[in-house]
C-alpha cells in the first residue's frame, strides 16, 4: 500500500488532516499482510501509528536532525559504517519492506552512495585490510529485500576474509512478509562459515501473528539465533501490559529480547518520544514482572559514544 488515503479507508477511519506534511520526502509504504493485523476502525492502532503519517512530523523541533546518530560522520567505505570495536555495519540497501515513520534512517543519503549496492568491493576491501574486525552486519534499509543468490555471494566473499568470524543480519522483513523466511535464505545462512546471527525489528505483540510466528520457527529451528530490537515509541509500546506482552510474545516464540532503543531524534519523529525517566521506570515495573532474559536492555546511541549507552 502506498497511498495514506487507500490505508486509511482500507482499515476503516477517516484520513488525518494534514498527513501529506511527512508523505513528500517519506512516502507511505506497507506490506497488505501487516495491514490486516491492524485493529479494524481504530485509529489507535499500535501497528497503523508506525505507520501512518501526521502532520506533525512537518514540525520542525530543536535537537531533531537529519543525521541524528552520526552515520556520515561514521562512514569509512561507501555504504560501510565503522563505529563500534570489533564491528562493522553494512548499509547493504536503501530498500525496505516498510516505511516506519520513526526511521532514524528516514533521511540518510542514499543515494550519494547508490554505486555501492552494485559494488561490495570498496567495503570488503576495508574489511579485510582490518583485522580487528570480527563481525559484520548486513542493514539497511533492509538486507532481506536483496535476492537470496546476491547475499549468498557477499556471504562468500565475508566468508573468505579469515578474521571474520560472525554475519549478523538486522531485518524487519521476516515480521513484513514471513514469505521471505525461505528454504534458500536458511540454506545460506546455515552454509556459510561464518556464525549467523539474526536480528529481528518488532515493536508490538501483534505484529507477530501465527503466520508469522511459523516462519520465525523455521528460522530457529534451522539453528539460527533469533533477537529482537525495539524501539519505545509513544502511542505504540510506551505502557507496561504493552512491553510485557511483547517480551512474553518472543520469549514463547524462543527469541530472546536485546535492546530497547531511545528514539533517534530524527526530523519528523518528535512525536513518538518518550522520556528517559519514562522509559527507564517503564524497564525497571517489566523487570519486577519479568525473568531477567525476558528483559531488554533499553539503551540510546549518542554520535562518537564506543558503544550503544544504557538507559538507567
Ligand atoms: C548499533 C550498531 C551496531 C551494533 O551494535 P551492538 O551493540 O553490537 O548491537 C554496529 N554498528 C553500528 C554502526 C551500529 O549503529
Ligand atoms: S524497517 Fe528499519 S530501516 Fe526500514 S523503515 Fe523501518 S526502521 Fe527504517
Amino acid at each position: 500500500m502506498r497511498d495514506a488515503r487507500d490505508l486509511c479507508q482500507m482499515v476503516g477511519i477517516p484520513a488525518p488532516r494534514g498527513m501529506n506534511a511527512g508523505e513528500r520526502d517519506f512516502p507511505v509504504f506497507v506490506p497488505r499482510g501487516y495491514i490486516a493485523r491492524m485493529r479494524h476502525g481504530d485509529p489507535n492502532d499500535p501497528l497503523l501509528r508506525q505507520v501512518l503519517p501526521l502532520a506533525a512530523e512537518g514540525d520542525s523541533v530543536p535537537g531533531y536532525s537529519c543525521d541524528p546518530v552520526g552515520d556520515v560522520a561514521a562512514a569509512v567505505a561507501p555504504g560501510l559504517l565503522h563505529k563500534y570495536s570489533g564491528r562493522v555495519l553494512i548499509v547493504a540497501t536503501p530498500t525496505c519492506a516498510v516505511h516506519c515513520r520513526y526511521c532514524f534512517r528516514r533521511h540518510f543519503p542514499y543515494a550519494e552512495d547508490g554505486k555501492f549496492f552494485h559494488d561490495w568491493q570498496p567495503a570488503l576491501r576495508h574489511i579485510e585490510a582490518d583485522r580487528s574486525i570480527r563481525e559484520v552486519i548486513l542493514s539497511g534499509g533492509d538486507p532481506l529485500t536483496i535476492v537470496d543468490e546476491r547475499l549468498a555471494e557477499l556471504a562468500r566473499r565475508l566468508a573468505a576474509i579469515e578474521h571474520v568470524t560472525r554475519l549478523r543480519v538486522h531485518t524487519r522483513v521476516p515480521i513484513m512478509i514471513p514469505e521471505r523466511v525461505t528454504d534458500e535464505l536458511i540454506g545460506w545462512l546455515r552454509g556459510t562459515r561464518l556464525t549467523p546471527i539474526l536480528v529481528l525489528h518488532v515493536n508490538h505483540a501483534q505484529e507477530v501473528d501465527e503466520h508469522v510466528g511459523r516462519a520465525l520457527a523455521r528460522l530457529i529451528d534451522a539453528g539460527i539465533p533469533l533477537l529482537n530490537q525495539a524501539v519505545l515509541l509513544a502511542g505504540v509500546n510506551d505502557n507496561l501490559a504493552a512491553l510485557v506482552a511483547l517480551s512474553e510474545r518472543l520469549v514463547a516464540l524462543r527469541i530472546m529480547p536485546y535492546y530497547l532503543h531511545q528514539l533517534d531524534p530524527v526530523a519528523g519523529a518528535a512525536h513518538f518520544e518518550v522520556d528517559h525517566e519514562r522509559g527507564a521506570e517503564l524497564v525497571e515495573q517489566m523487570r519486577a514482572q519479568l525473568p531477567g532474559y525476558a528483559v531488554p536492555r533499553y539503551v540510546c546511541e549518542v554520535a562518537g559514544a564506543a558503544n550503544k549507552l544504557p538507559i538507567v
